[in-house]
C-alpha cells in the first residue's frame, strides 16, 4: 500500500483536496481528527494535559477549550514542546493502527505539520497543496470567520511555502478554482494507482 502524506499550510486547501480523494474512494487517515479524538472528554491524555496546564483549559462541561489551551501552551516557555512530545507518539501509533486495518492500493494521510515534524520518513510520497500566502490568509479568514492577524500568527509557526515545496514529490496547485483542484486530484489519483500497482 502506497502511503501519500498530504500537507499544506493553513487555508491552502488540504481538507478540500482530501474530500476530493475521498469521493474517488480513497481512504483518508486524518491526523488532525486523531489529535482531536485523543483529547476528547474522558480520554486519559486530556487528564494528563489538565495535570500540566490546569483545569482552566476545560470549559464548564468538561470538554477541552482549545482557545484557552492555546493561550496556556503559548504562555509557557516549553509549553508547545511539552504538548507535542505528549501528542505525537500517540498520533503516530493511531496512524499505524488505522493503516493496518486498510486494504487499499493507496492511502492519503493528512498531516498539516508533515514537514515540521519530519513525517517524510514515514510516508512513501509527499503531496503538497500549495497556494499563494495571500490566498491562504483570505480563505482561512473567511472560513473561520476570524482575523487575518491570527491566521498570520499561525502561519508564522508553520513551515513556509519554500520549505514545504522543497519536500514535495507532488504538488496540487490551488491558486485557481476548486474545479481546477478537482481535475488535478483526478489526475494524481491515476498516477498513484499506477504507481501502487507497479511497486
Ligand atoms: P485547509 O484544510 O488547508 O486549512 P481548506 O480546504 O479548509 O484548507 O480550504 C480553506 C477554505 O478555502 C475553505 O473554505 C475552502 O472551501 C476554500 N477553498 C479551498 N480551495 C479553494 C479554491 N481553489 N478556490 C476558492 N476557495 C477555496
Amino acid at each position: 500500500m502506497l502511503r501519500i502524506g498530504l500537507t499544506g499550510g493553513i487555508g491552502s486547501g488540504k481538507s478540500t483536496a482530501c474530500a476530493y480523494f475521498h469521493e474517488l474512494g480513497v481512504p483518508i487517515v486524518d491526523t488532525d481528527l486523531i489529535a482531536r479524538e485523543l483529547l476528547e472528554k474522558g480520554q486519559p491524555l486530556l487528564q494528563t494535559l489538565c495535570q500540566h496546564f490546569g483545569n482552566d483549559i476545560l470549559n464548564d462541561s468538561g470538554y477541552l477549550d482549545r482557545a484557552a489551551m492555546r493561550q496556556r501552551v503559548f504562555s509557557e516557555p516549553k509549553g508547545l514542546a511539552w504538548l507535542e512530545e505528549l501528542l505525537h507518539p500517540r498520533i503516530r501509533e493511531q496512524v499505524q493502527q488505522q493503516l493496518a486495518q486498510l486494504n487499499t492500493l493507496y492511502v492519503i494521510i493528512a498531516i498539516p505539520l508533515l514537514v515540521e515534524k519530519g513525517w517524510q520518513r514515514e510516508v512513501d510520497r509527499v503531496l503538497v497543496v500549495d497556494c499563494d500566502e495571500q490566498q491562504q490568509i483570505m480563505r482561512a479568514t473567511e472560513r473561520d470567520h476570524g482575523h487575518p492577524e491570527s491566521i498570520r500568527n499561525i502561519m508564522a509557526h508553520q513551515a513556509n511555502r519554500q520549505q514545504r515545496l522543497a519536500a514535495a514529490d507532488d504538488i496540487l496547485h490551488n491558486d485557481g478554482s476548486q474545479e481546477s483542484l478537482l481535475v488535478q486530484v483526478q489526475r494524481l489519483h491515476h498516477t498513484y494507482l499506477a504507481l501502487s500497482q507497479s511497486s
